[in-house]
């Protein structure tokens, strides 16, 4: 007989931690991150509770935020523990690999959307810049531009802008430059093809996220994607005879936290400790409970409830919401101060503290 240390530990529970306002604030780790995560881990630095970060947020692929988060955070997380905004746009794949698609929003967005697997794809910035006086203020833009030359446009079929027409257009995270990018979604969604063409039908056009405001290293929240979105279709709707179509992921859509669930299922049964009545061989079981730690009520807390089982959600005062007892809209399940505090109520809860 054979007695492991793990045989009392069950992973039956999960945990997905939005980043922004509840790991970090910018760059900067907040609430005690690092030493809440560093918990999760055994002493040899294996995954003792499954765990993945449940972001709105994005621009960069996930090989790359996982990386940039195991330095920020000193624990090693996996790429398929971090789940973006934009990270279910993998699932278009059938539908638009082999078309000719644009992408936009702060960091990478071309990047994104090849490394998922799509082979025709540009920027809005790169398309843009085909278009001489597409922009009518481009002169008065003083920032730095990317001169075409180098834009890191991965490899692939070229697309031909004059020919090719556009089969669907993403926004990936917040745009950088609203009123290029309003314009250019115009022109491209009214047409379906070249600017200032004919009125066809609109392509797809699909968001990664809706939220209106988000709690970013400014004191005070900033606009999100829904506040890009809201003036996106407010213009179109004014210069378009019909009103625009779009579809909006990320939290709190409840396909978000089922997601979550399948790849927290997927890391209890490749990572967890608990292997100790399968001779070392792993078997999912049924979550007891998800947890879902937030820092936006109308966001985390409002998603987690409307998928309901398993999830129990814990809203921190480190980030959108500061209130001093519960949110009256989407009242979480747990109020804490920070994400610390946070971790040490379940693993306290699930008797593995
Ligand atoms: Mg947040």
């Amino acid at each position: 007989m054979r007695f492991l240390a793990t045989t009392s530990f069950r992973c039956d529970f999960g945990i997905a931690f939005d980043i922004d306002g509840v790991i970090l604030r910018g760059p900067v780790p907040i609430g005690g991150s690092p030493q809440a995560l560093r918990r999760l881990y055994g002493n040899s630095g294996e995954l003792k509770v499954p765990y993945l970060f449940l972001t709105n947020g994005g621009g960069i692929p996930e090989t790359k935020r996982a990386k940039e988060l195991s330095e920020l955070l000193g624990v090693n997380i996996m790429p398929s523990q971090v789940v973006q905004g934009h990270s279910p746009f993998r699932n278009l794949l059938k539908k638009f690999e082999n078309e000719f698609i644009i992408a936009t929003g702060k960091g990478d967005p071309a990047l994104v959307m090849s490394e998922y697997g799509f082979k025709k794809v540009l920027s809005v910035e790169e398309y843009a810049s085909y278009f001489e006086n597409i922009d009518p203020v481009f002169q008065y833009k003083r920032w730095k531009t990317t001169p075409i030359s180098d834009m890191k446009t991965p490899s692939m079929p070229r697309c031909d802008v004059s020919s090719d027409r556009i089969k669907a257009a993403f926004v990936v995270s917040d745009p950088v430059d609203w009123g290029r990018d309003i314009q250019v979604l115009c022109d491209v969604l009214r047409s379906g093809n070249l600017p200032g063409d004919a009125n066809r039908s609109q392509p797809p056009l699909y968001f990664a996220a809706d939220d209106l405001e988000y709690q970013a290293a400014f004191p005070t929240k900033r606009l999100g994607l829904g506040a890009f979105r809201t003036a996106l279709e407010s213009i179109f709707n004014r210069i378009n005879p019909k009103s625009l179509e779009y579809v909006s992921y990320g939290k709190p859509n409840p396909f978000v936290f089922k997601n979550a669930e399948a790849i927290l299922r997927q890391l209890q049964s490749s990572s967890c400790l608990d292997h100790s009545e399968n001779n070392g061989m792993s078997e999912s079981h049924p979550f007891r409970t998800l947890y879902m730690i937030g820092d936006n009520p109308s966001v985390d807390i409002k998603g987690a409830q409307q998928t309901g089982h398993p999830w129990f959600s814990i809203l921190t005062r480190t980030g959108v919401f500061r209130g001093n007892d519960n949110d009256a809209e989407f009242p979480a399940d747990l109020v804490v101060d920070t994400v610390e505090e946070a971790v040490d109520f379940i693993l306290k809860r699930e008797c593995i503290s």
